[in-house]
Parts: C-alpha cells; sequence; structure tokens
C-alpha cells in the first residue's frame, strides 16, 4: 500500500535541534529554536505551575473526558486574558473559547471554520511568517498570499508596504496578524500603527485572524493583547484569536492552546460555536486534561496568578536584558550595527545574519542558527554571549 510514498524533508529547525546534540564542542549554542531558557540552559518550570501540579497530585482526581470544547474554567480564564475581565463583548456573549492542542490546534481548528464559513476566501499572511502559518492553512485548503511586513535595511517593519498591500486584497480575504513577538522578525507594530491596520480592515471588509503565542513575552499581558483589545472595541464585528500558554506557562509539551471566535451577537456565537465542536468531535473528540487543569488553577486563584505573573515578567525582562547584552558587547566587538536586535520584540530577532554567515557560525563556532539569519535571543545566557558576540562579529567581518 505504501509502496509509492515519497520521503518528506525533515523539518530544518528539528534538523537543527538534531545537529547541534551531535556537536561534540563544549562551547555549542543553540539558537535555532523557539524556547525560552533559563540562566542554567533549562527550560524552566514557574513555581505557580509546581503549586498546581502538587495539588493535582495529592487531589489524585478520576480522569473522564472533558467536554469537546474544553475545561470551562480554562475557556472562561483563557477569554478573560485575551480581552480583559470586563470586556464588552463578554458580556453580550459574544466571544466563545475552546481550548485546543497548542496554539498550533487553535490554527487548525480556526482555519477548519474558517474555510467551512468562507469558503472561497484566500489568506493572508505576512512576508516572513512562522513556516507552519502557511502548511496549516494550505492543508485545509486555502490559497495562501504573502503582504509586505519586513524591511531588511532598517530591521524593522515596512509599514507603508504592508498598508499598501492589505489595501490590495479582494474583500472577504482572511488577514493572518501576529498579536505580538513576530515570529520570526521580532519587528512589532505600534499601538498607532495597530489602529490605522484595524481603520484598514474595517473599510475594505477583511477578516481577522489573530495569532498570539507570546502573550506576556515584551511588554505585559494587557500590553501585548493590544492588537485584539482594539479589535473588541472597534466596529469590525468578526474575527478569531488563536493563543498559545506554551511560552507564557513554559508548558510548552502539555499542548495547551485556545481558539476564540467573536461573533455578532450571543446566538450567532452559539451557532459558531456548535460548528467549533463538530469540527473537534471529528477530529480528535476532546482535549486532554493535565495542561489545562494547571493552567486554570495558577488563573482562577489570586496568589497563584500574581506569582504567574511575577514570573512571567521576569522572563520577560530577561529577554530585555538578554538584547542589550547581546547589543553591547557586539558593539564591544566592533559590530556596532546590530543596535537593531535592541528594538526588536519578543524571543527572535531577525539578525541580518547572511546563509553563508549562518553556516560559518555553525562549522567555525558551533552555534546554531536558522539558514534565515532567525535567532532565539531567548537561548542565550550571560555564559554564551560573549562568545556569540565574538562569534557574530568575526563572521560580521567577512
Ligand atoms: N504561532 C506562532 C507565531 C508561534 O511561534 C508558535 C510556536 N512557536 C505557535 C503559533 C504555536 O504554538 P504551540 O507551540 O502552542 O502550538
Amino acid at each position: 500500500f505504501f509502496a509509492n510514498v515519497e520521503l518528506v524533508p525533515g523539518d530544518p529547525i528539528l534538523g537543527l535541534t538534531e545537529a547541534y546534540n551531535a556537536d561534540g564542542r563544549s562551547t555549542r549554542v543553540n539558537l535555532g529554536v523557539g524556547i525560552y531558557y533559563d540562566e542554567d540552559g533549562r527550560i524552566p518550570v514557574l513555581r505557580a505551575v509546581q503549586q498546581v501540579e502538587r495539588q493535582l497530585a495529592e487531589q489524585s482526581k478520576p480522569r473522564g473526558y472533558l467536554p469537546i470544547d474544553g475545561l470551562p474554567d480554562y475557556t472562561r480564564a483563557t477569554r478573560e486574558l485575551l480581552f480583559g475581565a470586563d470586556a464588552a463583548l463578554i458580556a453580550e456573549g459574544r466571544a466563545t473559547t475552546t481550548q485546543t492542542v497548542g496554539g498550533s490546534g487553535a490554527l487548525r481548528v480556526g482555519a477548519e471554520l474558517l474555510k467551512k464559513s468562507l469558503p472561497a476566501a484566500r489568506i493572508a499572511i505576512s512576508d516572513p511568517s512562522w513556516e507552519n502559518h502557511r502548511a496549516v492553512f494550505g492543508a485545509v485548503g486555502f490559497e495562501v498570499l504573502d503582504y509586505t511586513y519586513f524591511d531588511a535595511s532598517t530591521h524593522g517593519l515596512d509599514f507603508d508596504g504592508m498598508l499598501a498591500d492589505l489595501a490590495a486584497l479582494e474583500s472577504g480575504t482572511v488577514v493572518l496578524l501576529h498579536a505580538c513577538c513576530h515570529n520570526p522578525t521580532g519587528a512589532d507594530l505600534t499601538p498607532a500603527q495597530w489602529e490605522r491596520v484595524i481603520a484598514l480592515l474595517h473599510e475594505r471588509n477583511l477578516f481577522p485572524f489573530i495569532d498570539m503565542a507570546y502573550q506576556g513575552f515584551d511588554r505585559g499581558i494587557a500590553e501585548d493583547a493590544l492588537a485584539i483589545r482594539l479589535l473588541a472595541a472597534s466596529p469590525i464585528r468578526n474575527f478569531v484569536v488563536a493563543s498559545s500558554y506554551s511560552k507564557s506557562f513554559s508548558l510548552y509539551g502539555e499542548r495547551v492552546g485556545a481558539l476564540t471566535v467573536v461573533a455578532d451577537d450571543a446566538d450567532e456565537a452559539k451557532r459558531v460555536q456548535s460548528q467549533v465542536k463538530r469540527l473537534i468531535r471529528a477530529n480528535y473528540s476532546s482535549p486532554s486534561t493535565h495542561g489545562a487543569a494547571l493552567v486554570a488553577g495558577v488563573l482562577n486563584d489570586p496568589a497563584l496568578r500574581a506569582q504567574w505573573e511575577e514570573e512571567l515578567g521576569r522572563m520577560r525582562t530577561r529577554i530585555h536584558a538578554l538584547r542589550r547584552g547581546l547589543v553591547e558587547q557586539l558593539a564591544a566587538q566592533g559590530a556596532p550595527q546590530y543596535d537593531f536586535i535592541q528594538r526588536q520584540a519578543g524571543m527572535f530577532s531577525y539578525s541580518g545574519l547572511s546563509r553563508a554567515q549562518v553556516e560559518r557560525l555553525r562549522e567555525e563556532f558551533g552555534i546554531y542558527a536558522v539558514g534565515t539569519g532567525r535567532i532565539c535571543v531567548a537561548a542565550l545566557s550571560a555564559n554564551n554571549l560573549d562568545y556569540v558576540a565574538r562569534a557574530v562579529a568575526a563572521v560580521s567581518r567577512g
């Protein structure tokens, strides 16, 4: 049956980690990942999460099935984290939230919902974007277009290019936007730029699909959700949000995400939610219990929530410090042209390193980065910052 099945090439980013693991040099550094590591190079287990974990272990509750759309304490708390607890659209019953298998699962279920509701629509994603965006939307039959996003000469946003491309899209096109900490570039919109984009989406009747995988990793929980909150306050009546706790709770493997759909009124929301449930039922039937119980346990307990916010704040502050440290060390090594790294947001930086420079970093220094020049700033630490800065400065001298 499988005689003619072709071999799919491995994921280039995961392949990078395999090559890193096989590298015997003690100075090796993996900047290719999409994970936040602490100062000791470990994936942190947050103290607030450990606390709930202990409670759950003591209670040893039976593991029945969750409802198709997930744990209600989890979905309610997620909705409030996205929009703010006192948001009008929550009170009006216009927003429904579904627990999904990570942010990726939210993108997939959201893509399937939109393909059913808007069968003729195309989707536009930023150029560049997280590579899986193209794969997920392509897999459910969307034609995927690009809109201009990044300006390689400034290492920042090409806002005029973005506006021009969005304005040229056909009415009804779905537009995927990163709420904050753009992956892979680290270039985000200012509040004033978000207002312009949202006005344009409304004017041109474009459908917003927001992906928020890094809430709290740049400025703060409310600040990083600004795009979502501006949309909620805008005349736009329909949009969806795919969100993830992989990074903000450091729960990558627990696969905790959510799909939130905003409808015109409570009745429409109910009908849309019934469709979401049908899609999930025919896919994985219902989500898993543990990760959602951890997140709900933290978010719904005021003391643990305060502790989580503090821990999240520390991860955010440390990323800012690493950016600053890298820029300073690079300048000290004679490479001041990398000052833009400090203006970029989140875990990633589009460093501007060429494919050849990335290759030299790997071969000569055992430093692994994505071929596009994307580096994960959150994989730096005081132990490797100096080494990485020296190496980047060396390959930048040619
Ligand atoms: N969207 C973006 C922009 C991401 O960077 C990621 C993860 N790296 C995701 C979605 C998916 O998140 P999850 O790991 O929760 O599936």
